[in-house]
């Protein structure tokens, strides 16, 4: 039987887990719901509703104490054509991308990425983009906060991209025109569709040789502490904005599979009905993952 001090330890842990558990929860679930709000329009060219979600964003992590990439956090760009399909956005539209790091003691960086912006209204009706991609933007956010609080040996950088939905424009950009040095990622990681997660996690670009290393680390950790039922693999494809870095560091885009949320691509997609039941457990094994990388 084990010492009465050894049960009050294993209480006052397991108080703390769940304190740690209800915390970044709760705070993915405040940031989805305001991304999410009818205040910003669907977070497309509407009402600026895009530029009302980089500001909020802008502020975030400056209030973390993050560094601005760029004057004001923002990489502007223009749309290079007109779009043929929803959401409809004219040649010459300005859009940005939310760009801030954190220093750590080596040039190596590490790079979170997620697509802020949605498709915003068509005609009165709201696009509202829990799923896609508060919810990314949201575990980015997560992150950066809590990663601002230590200090690390990679430099950790943090883009919140525009222009995905419309065929991953400000991702493209920056791939273009980086404000980082692209030779020195040692690992890119781009989330999107974040809500849910009974069925576990897809990796996509998993069977690259330089990203498979980091798959098999990812899926090692989850057999031992079993964050998400499963860690799946798929090959490279142009669904998200890891695609226009493939070619240029290592990068890999993880998704939700299963679980709960609104819809796709719907005025369903609400914050109410992302499930976060998962979220707890798939932000530790990011941050156990980051752990292992900085050893
Ligand atoms: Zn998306």
């Amino acid at each position: 039987m084990a010492r009465p001090s050894r049960i009050l330890t294993l209480i006052a842990s397991a108080l703390i887990f769940n304190a740690l558990h209800a915390q970044d929860t709760l705070f993915a679930r405040q940031i989805i719901c305001t991304l999410a709000s009818p205040a910003m329009y669907g977070r497309g060219m509407q009402h600026r509703g895009d530029s009302i979600a980089a500001d909020f964003l802008r502020k975030e992590l400056s209030a973390y104490g993050l560094k601005p990439l760029a004057k004001n956090y923002f990489q502007y760009f223009r749309f290079p054509r007109t779009t043929t399909r929803p959401p409809i956005v004219q040649a010459g539209y300005r859009s940005q991308n939310v760009c801030a790091y954190l220093p750590g003691e080596s040039d190596s960086m590490i790079v979170f990425t997620a697509h802020y912006e949605h498709l915003g209204m068509h005609g009165d009706t709201i696009f509202y983009g829990a799923h896609d991609n508060a919810s990314g933007t949201a575990a980015v956010l997560d992150l950066a906060r809590a990663l601002s609080t230590q200090k690390h040996h990679y430099t950790y950088v943090f883009l919140f991209f525009g222009g995905e939905e419309a065929g991953l424009v400000g991702s493209s950009y920056f791939a273009d025109v980086p404000l980082v040095k692209l030779d020195n990622v040692k690992l890119l990681i781009n989330l999107d569709l974040f809500c849910g997660g009974d069925e576990g996690l897809m990796v996509v670009n998993a069977h690259d040789e330089r990203t498979s290393p980091y798959v098999d680390l990812l899926e090692g950790i989850n057999d031992e502490h079993r964050f998400a039922a499963k860690i799946a693999r798929r090959k490279n494809a142009p669904n998200s904005d890891h695609y226009p870095f493939t070619s240029l560091c290592p990068a890999v885009f993880i998704y939700t599979l299963g679980g709960r949320y609104g819809g796709y691509h719907s005025p369903l997609d609400r914050c109410e009905d992302c499930g976060l039941e998962h979220y707890s457990n798939f932000n530790m094994l990011l941050h156990t993952f980051l752990n292992r990388l900085e050893k």
